[in-house]
């Protein structure tokens, strides 16, 4: 794809220079904490009790981040044989496998952007939550033994249509259970009322985010999905943080003054699409590009929200967290995610849904059995599913990408 070269008629946004500064300063602490001996280091699934690990004092490290780094530098498709040639088939999460083949390579797209971190923080325990998927459970245990670390998981509910008390009980009691083996391990006391002020930040970020991205509810969009996946960066590894509050307050501030001034993050919008399933991570860019001169705006995406935590709660902490947990999208049966996708329709005034069938995360893919035409026939919105993959550029056509996109455009023209 040629795109990377034209130049782009998406909008910046200024606030990027915040967030760029304090993601270097978040990394450049949990390498400092392991070069110094100064802290432990936990290793959390992205949507896994990061508040818990926090509230202990943890520097908590998020292998997806560094998964998506690694595909939205390209280096990924390199690095995924060495993963696959040790048993770990390219049919599965192509984060895992582009993250383990670096971590073979010994390579890292964190010393590319942070000067003078040569690799990623060696954790002192890793933990998992499967309500994303196994893969991170399998992920989790490679790591754990490589570094002789301790590893534990929370076994989450999976298809459920409502979540009930008898999830979030079950859920709640394996997060209790954890905080035994956590205090050995980071040396300090569970103290509830730093859980509760961790998890209060916690909410007050996802409030936020959701704030964010709910002001791509107004014509024009001030911003779009390829906005969203850049800055979602601190509501996935630093939320339960005053950072991550301040950050998005500066953001949305500036994303406010672009409604009242009635400018849109695409030139001219014209079409207004939502994005279900995994970015194509190598290709933000391009993509971003395609549909911004094609005057589309991806207004609201499955992925952004998947770090919408309003279900948190300090005064029921365990229980509430148990709940907001379970409650994500990727955890749910077809019913309850059709019914989030007719509201998110209604609320950002989609006129088509573009799905991601990604290669090697079924997990997030959701074209696969018949979603697609049952909300068509519902509700009437055109929709297109496209094949590629979050990390492995190889599982993707750009000519056909390009061609299908173009196509689809031209049809939601004709209905205009
Ligand atoms: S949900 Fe998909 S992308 Fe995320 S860790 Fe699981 S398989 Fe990988």
């Amino acid at each position: 794809m040629t795109a990377d070269k034209k130049e782009s008629t998406r909008k910046k946004i200024a606030a990027t220079n915040e967030m760029k500064k304090i993601m270097a300063d978040y990394y450049y602490e949990l390498d400092s904490a392991v070069k110094n001996d100064s802290q432990k280091v936990a290793w959390c699934t992205s949507v896994g009790p990061a508040e818990i690990l926090r509230s202990l004092g943890f520097y908590v490290y998020f292998p997806e981040n560094h998964g998506a780094m690694l595909g939205s530098s390209r280096m990924s498709t390199d690095l995924i044989p060495y993963a696959n040639a040790i048993g770990y088939s390219p049919e599965v999460c192509s984060y895992l496998t582009s993250d383990i083949g670096a971590y073979l390579k010994k390579v890292t797209p964190l010393s590319k952007v942070y000067e003078g971190i040569d690799s990623i923080p060696r954790p002192d325990v890793v933990v998992f939550n499967t309500n994303q998927c196994r893969d991170v459970q399998d992920w989790m245990t490679f790591y754990a033994k490589e570094f002789k670390v301790p590893i534990l998981g929370i076994h989450t509910h999976t298809g459920v249509n409502e979540v009930s008390d008898t999830h979030v009980q079950s859920i709640s009691q394996q997060m209790k259970e954890m905080v035994e083996y956590l205090e050995k391990i980071s040396g300090n006391s569970f103290d509830r009322r730093k859980l509760q002020k961790v998890l209060s930040l916690s909410r007050e970020c996802s409030d936020l985010w959701k704030e964010v991205l709910d002001t791509a509810s107004n014509i024009p969009s001030p911003l779009t999905f390829f906005d969203g996946i850049i800055h979602m960066g601190p509501a996935v590894v630093l939320r339960g943080t005053q950072q991550a509050v301040d950050y998005y307050k500066l953001l949305l501030n500036e994303l406010k003054e672009r409604i009242k001034n009635h400018e849109g993050a695409v030139d001219g919008e014209r079409f207004r699409l939502y994005w279900d399933g995994m970015p194509i991570w190598g290709r933000i860019r391009a993509h971003s590009e395609l549909f911004a001169n094609l005057k589309a705006c991806i207004v609201a995406s499955t992925y952004c929200n998947s770090w919408i935590f309003t279900g948190f709660n300090p005064s029921e902490p365990f229980k509430s967290m148990a709940r907001a947990y379970t409650e994500l999208f990727i955890v749910r049966a077809d019913a309850a995610k059709e019914r989030y996708l007719k509201r998110m329709t209604d609320l950002f005034k989609i006129d088509g849904i573009i799905y991601h069938d990604s290669k090697s995360c079924a997990n997030n893919t959701n074209s696969r059995y018949g979603m697609p035409q049952r909300l068509e026939k519902e509700t009437g919105i055109p929709s297109l599913v496209v094949n590629g993959d979050l990390n492995d550029l190889r599982c993707l056509s750009d000519e056909q990408f390009i061609t299908n996109v173009e196509a689809f455009i031209e049809q939601l023209a004709e209905k205009k």
